[in-house]
């Protein structure tokens, strides 16, 4: 609940707000925007703690379409960026996946960080990362996540009297909102992405409290479908049964999933890997798109 009020007399909202203010860049937020309800949450907190930051949404070509207009729709102000290689090319799911030998999996999940991690390089980025999404989130973000290996950075901090955690995935967390974490955040963020998660600590409910009786905003209408998180279609991440439901909810997902592998085929004959690569030899395309659901489903 938001408004319960914590040791110090004051509220889970305004404790937020604070953290909100604490790590505030000289230059503004790098806000990640995804149109979803957790990254609706920073967007109007940030309106509501009076700090300076700007929006960005990445076009990742795999977003449902119902997301893509509800943020034009109620958003206007966010920035709506695409991905692009070197030679100014957008990148897009479809591109990645022909390019590679191998589908995007729970564990390769190189799409990530072509279209969605690119933006934001030596600002503070604001995230609506929260623990309740998931265990994984639990073991490796914070209240401030640097990411990367660093022992010079980890050696830095301690230097600095800076209080942190490792990650088991060799970054470091920041739990305190306090003026040492903010030299921490000041240290960092030019040369590692430093992200500063104000709402991980809140639970759904918290979430849906704020959208809808605090700030009153509108939400996307997957929400009422059932969807409990949006994101692409066919997220490998989110197991078997979503990416199931995905398909059939948006066939042509499925289609353009089934072109972009015949294309990765016709690019690596013969170099396909993991469990979709006896698929790809015997039946193309198609087959390598159920033998990939099917991978996917044992959270490969
Ligand atoms: S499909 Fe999943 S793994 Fe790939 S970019 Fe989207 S969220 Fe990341």
């Amino acid at each position: 609940m938001l408004n319960q009020l914590n040791v110090f007399g004051k509220t889970k909202l305004e404790v937020t707000l604070d953290k909100i203010k604490t790590f505030e860049p000289e230059e503004g937020y790098y806000l990640a925007f995804s149109g979803g309800k957790d990254s609706q949450c920073i967007y109007h907190l940030c309106e509501m703690a009076g700090v300076k930051f700007d929006a960005h949404y990445n076009v990742t070509s795999v977003d449902p379409p119902e997301l893509v207009r509800f943020i034009k729709e109620h958003y206007p102000s966010v920035a709506i960026e695409k991905p692009r290689d070197k030679d100014g090319k957008q990148i897009t799911m479809w591109s990645l996946i022909a390019s590679n030998t191998m589908p995007p999996t729970r564990k390769a999940r190189y799409c990530c960080e072509k279209l969605k991690e690119s933006g934001g390089k030596g600002r503070v980025t604001m995230t609506g990362v929260r623990w309740a999404e998931s265990a994984n989130r639990k073991n490796n973000q914070g209240l401030v996540t640097i990411m990367g290996k660093g022992k010079k950075m980890q050696q830095e901090l301690r230097d600095a009297d800076v209080n942190f955690q490792k990650t088991n995935r060799g970054g470091v967390v920041l739990n305190l909102d306090n003026a040492e974490s903010r030299r921490g955040v000041e240290m960092c963020y030019r040369t590692r992405k430093t992200l500063v998660n104000p709402i991980i600590d809140w639970d759904d409910s918290d979430v849906w409290e704020f959208l809808d009786e605090v700030v009153k905003a509108p939400h996307c209408c997957l929400y009422d479908e059932g969807f409990k998180r949006l994101g692409c279609i066919g997220c490998p991440l989110s197991g078997g049964k979503n990416m199931r439901r995905d398909f059939k909810r948006w066939p042509k997902y499925e289609q353009l999933y089934i072109h972009a592998f015949e294309r990765m085929i016709e690019n690596h004959p013969g170099q396909i890997r993991v469990a979709t690569g006896e698929a790809a030899k015997t039946g193309g395309g198609l087959q390598m798109f159920r033998a990939w659901k099917e991978w996917c489903s044992f959270g490969k």
